[in-house]
């Protein structure tokens, strides 16, 4: 086959590429993956996915309870704070109801949620193996199905004519197909756009501190170009979803072991020792993906998580062991923050604790009196030694920025629909997700869009062939 009989070229190589790429070989396209990672790397941000967030109305297999699509949709309106296209949110919520059984199909096996993970059991099915094992089963279905598939090929620029897609080029290489997916991520390696997004604050540049939780491979070109070549946007390119991380972690690729989820057990504070925001605002996997933004515009975007030995086995470790000291100005000295300062905040706070009944599986009653910021869940005094801390920096997961497109997947051009160029992915998520985020809506994002646009691709193709015989 040569390059120019392919009916749909799918570009990217992570969980939306994959779903687009096998939905259209179903339908009965002629497909070519372009990913540009090579393989050992490929996969993108989905490579290091736990799990999948799942309407469903009655118990199913791993799912427990119920988790209606109104109650999926209050909690996708609630973190968004109304920043998201309904029909295409509730489109995403009802294609999580049946995906499973085409997952399935394709190889991917789901397990219950484990002990840390109990409380997602109603709301999110678990990937067996992770999101690496997700990926190797589709990859597997994919080539057993005759799609082609293409490593360490970045497409640079898309030929367009009208909205329409015509080819796309890995570097002087010209590609031409009758249709084309794009999920090609967002741009949240590019630490250029990075830098040019955040700006200056404060004579500081806040990006050149960020890390990037997932893959090096999503450098936002293709988004850059459709955005250049007329592709209307959405979102704001500073919206992300950023964690707090070790601050040890790698640059790339640290993936999920490097999250810090010590923090409602004790304190935050900056570089000049002091606290800033409420640790105990609420449950952790409520507030987890607030504290990357939190500490990017903290002075040197650096904090420390400093809890006592009163908190150790009531959270999941991180992958680098906290820093440990016998006394608070010790751990002061190992951290590089000034002894009384940290002594000082320390002090304030336990001062300022009111006896309460830990638990630290409820919003409790432990909370600070007369302390600004306050802490207003599991508060208790940081008194017993040996005393940790976590470094943290903001860990970037990846970029809101991305195409318009409708509910068919097709991307805008000055609001009109492209007829073969389809978007799915991080590339579009910010058209349901304009901030804020939930917990295993970026798989549902990315799978429902990529089944989307893969059929609608295929369709385009095969429609586009007939009018070309008649
Ligand atoms: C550590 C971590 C944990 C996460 N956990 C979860 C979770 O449990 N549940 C959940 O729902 N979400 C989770 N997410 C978010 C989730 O990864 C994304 O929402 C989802 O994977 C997006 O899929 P995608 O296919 O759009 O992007 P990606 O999986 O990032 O794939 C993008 C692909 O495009 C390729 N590419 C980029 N540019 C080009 C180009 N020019 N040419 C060719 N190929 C290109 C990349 O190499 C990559 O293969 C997590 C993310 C991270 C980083």
């Amino acid at each position: 086959m040569t390059d120019r009989d392919y009916d749909v070229i799918v570009i990217g190589g992570g969980n939306a590429a994959l779903c687009a790429a096998l939905t259209a070989r179903e339908a009965g396209a002629s497909v070519l993956l372009l990913e540009s990672a090579p393989r050992e790397w490929r996969g993108g941000n989905s490579q290091h996915t736990r799990n999948l967030r799942c309407m469903h109305d009655a118990p199913q297999d791993v799912l427990t309870e119920a988790y209606p699509e109104e109650e999926y949709w209050q909690d996708l309106l609630k973190v968004t704070g109304g920043l998201t296209n309904e029909a295409l949110a509730r489109l995403a919520i009802r294609a999580s109801s049946t995906c499973r059984e085409w997952m399935r199909r394709h190889g991917v096996h789901f397990q219950p949620s484990l002990s840390g993970t109990l409380q997602l059991s109603r709301t999110n099915a678990f990937f067996l193996g992770g999101g690496k094992a997700l990926l190797n089963a589709y990859y597997r279905s994919a080539e057993e199905l005759g799609v082609h598939i293409r490593y360490e090929s970045p497409v640079d620029r898309l030929e367009l004519s009208d909205g329409r897609f015509v080819a796309a080029y890995v570097g002087a290489e010209r590609i031409a197909a009758r249709a084309c997916v794009v999920a090609s991520g967002g741009f949240e390696s590019n630490r250029e756009w990075m830098r040019e997004a955040w700006g200056q604050v404060n004579g500081e540049w806040p990006a050149d501190n960020f890390l990037i939780r997932g893959t090096r491979f999503n450098m936002g070109v293709l988004l850059k170009f459709l955005i250049g070549a007329g592709a209307d946007a959405v979102a704001d390119p500073t919206q992300s979803h950023c964690v707090a991380i070790d601050a040890r972690a790698p640059l790339y690729d640290g993936g999920i072991c490097t999250r810090v989820d010590s923090v409602s057990l004790g304190i935050v504070v900056n570089k000049h020792a002091l606290r800033f925001y409420d640790e105990g605002e609420d449950f952790w996997p409520k507030r987890y993906a607030i504290w990357g933004r939190l500490v990017a515009q903290q002075p040197g975007q650096i904090a420390y998580s400093v809890i006592d030995a009163k908190a150790i086995g009531r959270f999941m470790p991180p992958v680098f062991p906290g820093e440990k000291a016998a006394t608070l100005p010790e751990l002061a000295r190992i951290l590089g923050l000034d002894a009384a300062a940290l002594v000082g905040t320390v002090n304030a706070y336990n001062a300022a604790c009111r006896p309460g009944t830990f638990d630290h599986a409820v919003l409790d009653d432990c909370a600070t009196s007369g302390l600004t910021p306050p802490k207003t869940h599991w508060a208790r005094a940081i008194d017993t030694a040996p005393f940790y801390a976590y470094p943290l920096r903001p860990g970037i997961t990846f970029t809101y920025l991305g195409v318009k497109v409708n509910e068919q997947a097709a991307v805008h051009f000055a609001g009109r629909a492209s007829t073969n160029l389809f978007a799915a992915g991080e590339i579009m998520a910010g058209n349901v997700l304009g901030k804020g985020y939930t917990a295993g809506v970026g798989m549902t994002i990315g799978t429902a869009f990529g089944r989307i646009a893969g059929a609608q691709a295929a369709a385009a193709a095969i429609q586009g062939e007939m009018h070309a015989a008649a």
